[in-house]
């Protein structure tokens, strides 16, 4: 029979599938001793069965939690809802993967009428039970938090006073009567008062929350699939906020900002826990609790080197004093910068506590790209003027225009924005996700601003008091009264908390310190090569410092789409007569010459695969009216002919139309320009002694003629120079593999080829027949109908695609055992896709430059992962 709801005493570290990561720590420091309020979970696949019985929780589940619940009140010697010694309960979310903030959280629960009656109507109780109206209000019936906000607004301002602290135990009986007179308006009935109702809808509320728009939306960008669910944990409630006594906190066994070895962390005293998350005041540093509660930080301290030794990482924990006495609530892997990650990792790598597989596969490929984030410009910042100073909450540095919501940075996505807030909260993450940074003037290193902006890698500066942020007008006024509005340029500075004023120039990250250290051991392991798809001399030079081996794809068309050369390439298409042709192309191959010569002298030593013209003519012609004037008059033609030509190069299907090898089969001439500017290059570097590796590419090939033609043209005008020129070039001719019958007929083509690169953009759109242009247009659908769960232009079909690539692979080593086999299309940079060409045995990937330590890392993890899959064989 299956089994729904565990008390802490049955669960362990490792059930996290069932009791999400919550109960199972919960459950691990419980039998660790640690001082844990006692609790049981509900478990995920309970909120699995209360999704398939059309979101009702069975009877039997219901039961087993009443079960669960009366072993509690036997443990704690209470009862939920006695009027003498009544039992209180948290009722808290806790999915598999940590998801800060986005799913709900019910306090104080068990509360009723009476029982405040009979507590005596003290401040104390009337401050919980307000909270647990409110909070029971938003999460179970979803009325809007801000209508109770503006009862104790509106109280505040009658009193004159802006702290919750100088409410009186009047004023919070008053807040409680008023609360439930508002909650008995929206609903119709009274606020419940059986507490077994209480926890059931409280539970429900948790499951529901699973599938409220944040936790999409996160669970989108951290790739955490549906069907996990969460669990609930129900646990006594502990008070952070009885007496000044007690207090609450949460704390890192390291800084998550930097890696560094020291507790780190911040508490409130005399308050709840979501006092702190919230970030509506701001907190102390732990160290300070040193000085005020000596013994309890000494006690903190001992569960907190006790727990990072016992999960051998960095531990992110929440504890409760209450009344003198500890009490920890969770503990978890903590969330961190990437530099803080392998700073971490590195650290107990060298210190024995890892192996090396370990370190290599605790580091998330993508994480990888925070590194890659810019900084600011460190000239730029010793001459800017600050504004103001927060607290450096996540690294790296953000410029951008300011705006106040999350709707208004949507609404310029393509714009660097800085998101403004004086305080974020989940609703924020889409705005975060869009935003080059984020600013907020309340709230530390813990507050949800900060905790997302890490683990997103955005830049934030949080706590940033100096900072009167107002929402509503939109705008942010300084110390010193000066006023910025929306639209306004700041920049801002994730390593120092500051604030400067307008726009600071950002700049590429390096590959160095712990980084550089931790691709050096990658490299040791990474099973393939990775390559890099450039187009420019600069993003070679990016790629070479990155680590590429090399260049996998050279797009030539981007170099014809520069400004200066696009009307040249008009010029070619426009032609009219062969030798008007050829007028043009020997202009552009001096172009190419150029080109080709830089790239390949940056890769000196390196393969450089340059892929023949691709896309449709059409493509370089003028699109608007006053574009096909200005043309006509640059080139000297009449208006008329450029729109016959426009007319006739139109096509109705361009993608699967006259582009790839089509069109050097109809225009010889443009892939002998190429092949000249690649010769010129070659011999132009030979005679300063720097060897080159050129690889010439045949894209869209899906018959072994195509490639035999071409091959044949190319080869003739490269033996002739070098007979004529003297000299040896050491070049190889290979296809593109992005048509479905390449890979069909791949036996036949790698007869005549030296390599293969998989052009997965293509093959994915032409084995599923969607347009890579535009299947984003329906693929949304697909997702919301649970038809795909991923993108496939984003990461590879295995089983559609992917199959035809093992099958290509099979047929071209029969007959070609040497080919080198590459893959060059997005997924080249994608760690699951990397996975999978490294398993079906492909020499390299070529990916974008920054994308480089991403593929290796991914590599290299697959890599791992298949030799632990044979050892346990
Ligand atoms: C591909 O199709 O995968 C590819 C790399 O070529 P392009 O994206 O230029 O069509
Ligand atoms: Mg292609």
């Amino acid at each position: 029979m299956n089994k729904y709801v565990y008390s802490f005493n049955e669960g362990n570290k490792d059930m996290r599938e069932i009791l999400g990561g919550k109960g199972a720590n919960l459950a691990e420091m419980a039998k660790l001793g640690l001082p844990v309020p006692q609790g049981f979970t509900v478990s995920t696949e309970a909120c699995n069965k209360y999704y398939e019985d059309n979101q009702s929780i069975n009877e039997i589940i219901k039961r087993e939690i009443f079960t669960k619940l009366h072993e509690l009140e036997e443990q704690t010697g209470k009862k939920l809802g006695d009027i003498q010694n009544p039992l209180l309960l948290s009722v808290r979310s806790g999915a598999r993967a940590s998801m800060p903030g986005m799913m709900d959280t019910i306090l104080n629960l068990g509360l009723t009428d009476e029982i405040v009656e009979n507590k005596g109507q003290t401040r104390f109780i009337n401050d919980c039970y307000r909270r647990f109206i409110a909070m029971y209000a938003d999460v179970v019936n979803g009325y809007d938090k801000n209508l109770f906000e503006d009862i104790i607004g509106q109280i505040k301002k009658q009193k004159n006073i802006t702290n919750d602290f100088d409410l009186t135990a009047e004023d919070m009986k008053r807040i409680v009567f008023e609360f439930k007179s508002l909650y008995q308006k929206l609903n119709g009935n009274p606020f419940p008062q059986d507490p077994n109702v209480q926890l059931i809808e409280a539970i429900t509320s948790v499951f529901r929350s699973w599938n409220n728009e944040r936790a999409i939306v996160y669970r989108q960008l951290n790739d955490i699939p549906d069907s996990w669910g969460t669990a609930v944990n129900v646990q006594e409630m502990v008070y952070g906020n009885i007496n000044e006594l007690s207090g609450t906190g949460v704390a890192f066994t390291r800084n998550p900002a930097t890696g560094e070895d020291e507790l780190f962390g911040e508490y409130l005293m005399n308050a709840q826990g979501e006092d702190i998350v919230a970030g509506v005041r701001t907190p102390k540093p732990i160290s300070t609790l040193k000085e005020e509660m000596p013994n309890i930080y000494e006690e903190f301290l001992k569960y907190a080197k006790l727990l990072e030794e016992h999960y051998h990482d960095m531990q992110d924990m929440e504890f409760t004093i209450e009344n003198g006495k500890l009490y920890m609530l969770q503990t978890r892997n903590g969330k961190r910068t990437a530099a803080a990650a392998l700073k971490i990792a590195l650290s107990l790598f060298e210190n024995g506590k890892i192996s090396k597989d370990e370190l290599l596969l605790r580091i998330e490929p993508t994480s990888l790209e925070q590194l890659l984030h810019p900084t600011l410009d460190e000239e730029e910042v010793k001459k800017a003027t600050v504004i103001a100073k927060g607290i450096a909450a996540s690294p790296g540095g953000a410029t951008g225009k300011i705006y106040f919501s999350s709707d208004d940075v949507m609404k310029r996505k393509d714009e660097a924005t800085i998101l403004v807030r004086a305080e974020t909260s989940p609703e924020d993450i889409k705005g975060m996700h869009v935003a080059n940074g984020v600013l907020t003037s309340r709230g530390g290193m813990t507050s949800h601003a900060a905790v997302v902006a890490r683990g997103m890698g955005k830049c934030c500066v949080s706590g940033c008091e100096d900072l009167a942020i107002d929402e509503n007008s939109k705008t942010i006024t300084t110390k010193t009264g000066q006023i910025f509005k929306e639209g306004d340029y700041l920049s801002i500075n994730g390593n120092t908390g500051e604030v400067y004023l307008g726009q600071l120039q950002t700049v590429a990250p390096k590959l160095s310190g712990d980084f550089e250290k931790f691709m050096k051991l990658v490299d040791e392991v990474k099973p393939l090569e990775v390559r890099a798809n450039a187009d420019t001399p600069e993003d070679a030079l990016t790629a070479l410092n990155f680590g590429a081996s090399g260049i996998g794809l050279v797009r030539t068309e981007h170099m014809f789409f520069n400004d200066n050369r696009i009307q040249t390439v008009q010029e070619m298409i426009l032609a009219e007569t062969k030798e008007e042709r050829q007028i043009a192309l020997d202009k552009l191959q001096v172009m190419q010459t150029n080109d080709f010569e830089q790239i390949f002298k940056i890769m000196a030593n390196h393969p450089v695969t340059v892929r023949y013209l691709d896309p449709p003519l059409h493509e370089f012609l003028p699109k608007t009216e006053s574009d096909i004037k200005l043309i006509s008059k640059q080139l000297k033609k009449s208006v008329n002919d450029i729109r016959n030509k426009i007319i006739e190069l139109k096509e109705f299907n361009p993608m699967m139309g006259h582009r790839g090898c089509r069109l050097a089969i109809t225009y010889p001439e443009i892939a002998l320009m190429q092949t000249r500017a690649i010769i010129e290059a070659v011999i132009n570097l030979d005679k300063m002694g720097i060897t080159v590796k050129p690889e010439i590419m045949i894209p869209l090939v899906g018959d072994i003629n195509e490639l035999k033609h071409l091959k044949k043209i190319v080869e003739k005008e490269i033996k002739q120079a070098m007979q004529i020129r003297q000299i040896e070039i050491n070049y190889q001719i290979g296809t593109m593999v992005e048509v479905p019958r390449a890979c069909i007929t791949a036996g036949d083509i790698a007869k005549e080829a030296e390599f293969f690169s998989f052009g997965t953009n293509d093959l994915t759109q032409m084995v599923f027949g969607f347009s890579r242009d535009d299947a984003s247009k329906f693929l949304n659908d697909y997702y919301s109908k649970n038809i795909f769960s991923e993108d496939p232009f984003v990461t590879i079909d295995q089983s559609g695609v992917g199959k035809l690539m093992i099958t290509a692979i099979k047929l071209a080593k029969l007959n070609n055992p040497n080919i080198e086999l590459g893959v060059c299309g997005e997924h080249g940079g994608e760690p699951k896709s990397v996975e999978f060409f490294t398993k079906i045995g492909l020499d390299y990937v070529s990916c974008s430059p920054y994308r480089i330590p991403i593929a290796k890392l991914a590599a290299a993890q697959a890599q791992i992962k298949q030799s632990k899959l044979k050892e346990q064989k």
